[in-house]
């Protein structure tokens, strides 16, 4: 199991995820033989981290990296096939509604689509109704309404008398993700995950709605888990950044220092890839091969499941998952290439930034793949 990714957060930890892995069963029928296969997809496989409140931590990958699983099993919609989600250092016990329940009011998800996340035919005022409902928050209609205009003005959805009994097809797209937002945070909860939350909406709004969501962070102390496969609004949003690739987390760190100075062969990859102006405009701008695409998640590569991609893979890569290893006391990255001796390729780390300080290896895992 991996350690706990511990930065040196404010006070104790709301959320702390050990060794997670998530594995989903699929079933596949031979259309010849009618034999069914049953495959298993390694979504999500041990990681470990830590959020903490007031405090904004985004994860970070391209799409089928797992980040959304983690999501989704953060807030118990899936169970972890190992490994624990703490609250508060308390796992749910899941054979009590009860408690899942009280769970989710603490951990609440906002989705990617505010057009498939809001009932076609109900009012904003049902859709924030429905959860202080649930949740037993208020007691008649009245203080519902009450409740309702103040998440509203919140959200800054003003004048909020004017969109309440509106449905859903009469908000634009941003303001719809302020209703979903205003859903989220109706139950008054400590841990908000965010999963794509602006990746859908027009870019002239989705300043806006991170600028909304980093308000909340401040003001009520939530600790956020920002989702995204944008690695600049990762950088301008969140406090640290966790570079997830294949369902593992192969990076971490400070947003600044991960991408002024990634570690890891894939983050640069990603770095590359994020669309930078001034680079452009200064003709600076470096663009990284790595050929081919995200690996099947159901046959993984071995070792490190960077190397069928990587320009710097070496021997070891194939044979062995490498651990962490810490290039300051902030930053760690799961790459051999900051092993005590790398076997470089010829030319391969001409591209590579230097680490900034000893790098030492710490108690990641350094199980042997299958
Ligand atoms: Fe590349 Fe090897 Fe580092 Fe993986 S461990 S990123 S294959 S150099």
């Amino acid at each position: 199991m991996t350690e706990p990714d511990r930065p040196d957060g404010p006070g104790e930890a709301l959320i702390r995820v050990n060794g997670l892995t998530k594995h989903y069963t699929v079933r596949a029928r031979n259309l010849r033989s009618l034999a069914t296969r049953r495959s298993i997809v390694h979504a999500v496989d041990d990681i470990s981290f830590e959020l903490f409140p007031g405090t904004c931590i985004a994860l970070v990958g391209e799409s089928g990296s797992g980040k959304s699983t983690v999501g989704r099993v953060l807030t118990y919609l899936d169970r972890p096939t190992s490994g624990e989600v703490l609250l508060r250092g308390k796992a749910p016990n899941l054979k009590k509604r009860s408690e899942v329940r009280n769970y989710r009011s603490q951990v609440q998800l906002i989705l990617q689509d505010p057009y498939a996340s809001l009932n076609p035919v109900h009012t904003v005022a049902y859709h924030l109704e429905r959860p202080l409902r649930i949740h037993d928050m208020v007691k008649s209609k009245s203080e519902a309404r009450a409740t309702i205009i103040r998440l509203l003005e919140e959200v800054h959805l003003t004048p909020a008398a004017q969109v309440i009994d509106k449905l859903p097809h009469e908000l634009s797209g941003g303001q719809r993700q302020r209703v979903a937002i205003a859903r989220a945070v109706a139950v008054q909860p400590s841990v908000l995950v965010a999963d794509e939350p602006v990746s859908m909406l027009d870019v002239s709004v989705r300043l806006s709605i991170l600028n909304l969501l980093n308000e909340l962070v401040t003001k009520s102390r939530l600790a956020l888990l920002y989702i995204t496969h944008d690695i600049a609004s990762a950088r301008y949003f969140a406090e640290r950044l966790l570079v997830m690739y294949a369902g593992e987390i192969l990076e971490s760190g400070p947003s600044e220092e991960v991408t002024q100075s990634p570690a890891h062969p894939y983050t640069q990859l990603l770095i590359s890839a994020a669309p930078d102006p001034d680079a452009s405009a200064r003709g600076t701008r470096r663009k990284m091969r790595a050929p081919g695409e995200n690996p099947s998640l159901i046959a993984p590569p071995s070792g490190c499941r960077f190397h069928p991609r990587c320009p710097h893979a070496m021997d070891i890569c194939a044979k062995s998952r490498p651990p962490r290893f810490q290039i300051n006391d902030s930053h760690w990255t799961s790459c051999w290439l900051f092993g005590d001796t790398p076997q470089t390729q010829p030319g391969a780390a001409a591209e590579l930034p230097a680490p900034q300080k000893k790098v030492t290896k710490t108690t990641g895992s350094t199980r042997d793949e299958q």
